[in-house]
């Protein structure tokens, strides 16, 4: 895993406020946060053997991030120090789990192309790298182009969409999109399926929020349904969805099995409030293997 790590400061809130205005919050979380963290914690709770390399500054939130990780078994953290504050995300959620987010980038940013390539060039065939759209497109295409040359599956998370991913995305083995990132991804094409064929990706996954997970492949779609759920907080269900689906695959899952039970695993997650404090244990995952399979 290769992303970013934050400081999560979430506040619960009656109603978003509209410009201008100040609400009084109902609740305060602060938690380790960040897609590449959250993923890593995700993939981890899989049973996957999992490395997370994420940039972090030299200060107090780094720390507090550190330490909310040691609890992780299987995860290995390793920090790419940079001079800028630890990245933080504010974390707006509404009752009824409407979400505003505000992310800082300055530490993602940092990383270089030597950096990631440096990292990717550790990795071997069997392996899964899983990667976001927090880093910059130079670093992204940098870590792709190692793990392609060192045989690992790529995949890569759109979110968020900072930058025009087009020209990589047929760099990786699998992409995921929520729907309006692939949307915006279709921008002059006929449909998602075709963008993503076009740009020569194999397998394209859209998420569908409480309708689940599109898989697209060999000119092919197929539907996953999810559970219906009392939701009450999506943040971090993309994530979810993508670690753990990363995570079995290195395990060595069949695609529809792996897709099947992210779904299932992120639906879980938007029943509970926050972001990594609302994902699955280890002890649900193995839970709903064993339900699926
Ligand atoms: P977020 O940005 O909130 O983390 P996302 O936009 O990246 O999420 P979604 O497509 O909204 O991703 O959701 C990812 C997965 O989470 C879905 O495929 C589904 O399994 C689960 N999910 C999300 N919302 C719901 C819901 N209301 N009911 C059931 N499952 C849900």
């Amino acid at each position: 895993m290769l992303g970013n790590a934050t400081l999560d400061v979430i506040q619960r809130v009656a109603r978003l406020p509209l410009p201008g205005e100040t609400v009084l919050a109902q609740g305060l979380t602060r938690c380790a946060g960040g897609k590449g963290l959250n993923q890593a914690v995700a993939a981890s709770r899989t049973g996957a053997a999992t490395r997370l390399a994420a940039p972090a500054g030299r200060d107090a939130d780094a720390a507090f991030v550190a330490a909310a990780l040691r609890g992780e078994t299987g995860l290995d953290a390793h920090w790419l120090l940079c001079d800028a504050p630890t990245d933080m995300s504010a974390i707006w959620v509404a009752t009824g789990g409407e979400n505003v987010i505000v992310s800082s980038a300055e530490c993602a940013r940092s990383v270089s192309t030597d950096q990631a390539q440096d990292l990717c060039d550790t990795l071997t065939a069997g392996d899964v790298l899983l990667m976001q759209g927090n880093l910059s497109f130079t670093a992204t295409r940098s870590a792709a182009l190692a793990a392609q040359a060192r045989g690992a599956t790529r995949i890569l998370n759109t979110a968020p969409i900072a930058w025009d991913m087009r020209p990589i995305l047929g760099l990786f083995d699998i992409v995921i999109a929520n729907e309006g990132e692939a949307e915006l991804l279709a921008r002059g094409s006929p449909s998602p399926a075709a963008a993503f064929r076009d740009s020569g990706v194999p397998i394209a996954i859209i998420t569908r929020g409480a309708r689940g997970a599109l898989i697209i492949r060999d000119g092919g779609e197929t539907m996953v349904d999810a559970p219906e759920v009392a939701a009450i907080d999506s943040s971090g269900a993309g994530d979810v969805f993508a670690g753990t689906l990363a995570g079995l695959l290195a395990n060595g899952a069949m695609l529809s099995t792996a897709v099947r039970l992210a779904v299932n695993a992120a639906s879980l997650s938007v029943t509970r409030p926050n972001t990594t404090p609302s994902f699955p244990s280890r002890a649900e995952i193995t839970a709903l293997m064993e339900a699926i399979s």
